[in-house]
C-alpha cells in the first residue's frame, strides 16, 4: 500500500541522471549507446537546443549558449543502471581509449570531480573488461535503449514526446512553441 517513493509523472518508473558533482566519483560499467545534445542552461534549468529539429532555436536566438553533453547508460556493481552526463573532453578521452580495444570488451568507467569548484573539469578512467562471448551475448541481451534515456531527459526538461508518425520539423516547431513561452 505504501511506497518508498513517489511515482513518476508518466506513472513508469525512469532512470537517473547522474551529474558528478564537486568532490564526487562515480564508477560503473557501460551499458549501451549515448544519447547526444546540446544544451542550453536558462534560470539555472537545463533545455535542450533544438536548432537541429526546428528552422530556430529560440534559445539560441535569445542569445543563450549552448554546451555540449553525451549521456552514457551506466550500471553499477550493484546491478542498478542510470545515466551518466559526460562533457565532450571526457567523452573524446573514452573513445579514444576504447580504440583498440576487442571485440568482448565490456568499458568500466569511473568519473570524478576535484573536489572545491562546482565546475571544476570532469576527469575520467577507463578500464576493460574482456569476456568470452557467451558471456558478452548475455551482456548484450541487457543494454539500455537509447528511448530511456530520452524518456527521462524529456521528464526533466518538461517537454512532451515525440509522436508516432509526427515529423521532426513538426515536433522541432511543438517544441519551439513551448521553449518560446518558457523563456519570455
Ligand atoms: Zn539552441
Amino acid at each position: 500500500m505504501f511506497m518508498q517513493q513517489m511515482p513518476s509523472r508518466n506513472g513508469q518508473n525512469h532512470l537517473q541522471l547522474i551529474r558528478v558533482k564537486a568532490g564526487q566519483k562515480v564508477a560503473g560499467l557501460i551499458c549501451g549507446e549515448p544519447v547526444r545534445a546540446y544544451v542550453h542552461y536558462h534560470k539555472g534549468k537545463s533545455l535542450p537546443c533544438i536548432s537541429e529539429l526546428a528552422d530556430i532555436c529560440p534559445l539560441c536566438e535569445t542569445g543563450f549558449a549552448r554546451r555540449y553533453y553525451a549521456y552514457y547508460p551506466l550500471r553499477n556493481n550493484e546491478g542498478k543502471t542510470a545515466f551518466i552526463e559526460l562533457t565532450q573532453t571526457v567523452e573524446q578521452q573514452l573513445q579514444d581509449h576504447m580504440e583498440g580495444a576487442g571485440p568482448y570488451t565490456i568499458p568500466q568507467i569511473t568519473v570524478g570531480r576535484k573536489a572545491g569548484k562546482k565546475n571544476n573539469p570532469l576527469s575520467i578512467d577507463v578500464k576493460w573488461h574482456e569476456v568470452n562471448p557467451e558471456k558478452f551475448r548475455t551482456w548484450l541481451e541487457k543494454l539500455t535503449p537509447i528511448e530511456e534515456i530520452i524518456r527521462t531527459l524529456l521528464i526533466l526538461w518538461d517537454l512532451p514526446k515525440q509522436r508516432v508518425g509526427e515529423e521532426d520539423a513538426e515536433y522541432g516547431d511543438r517544441l519551439a512553441t513551448i521553449l518560446m513561452d518558457r523563456i519570455i
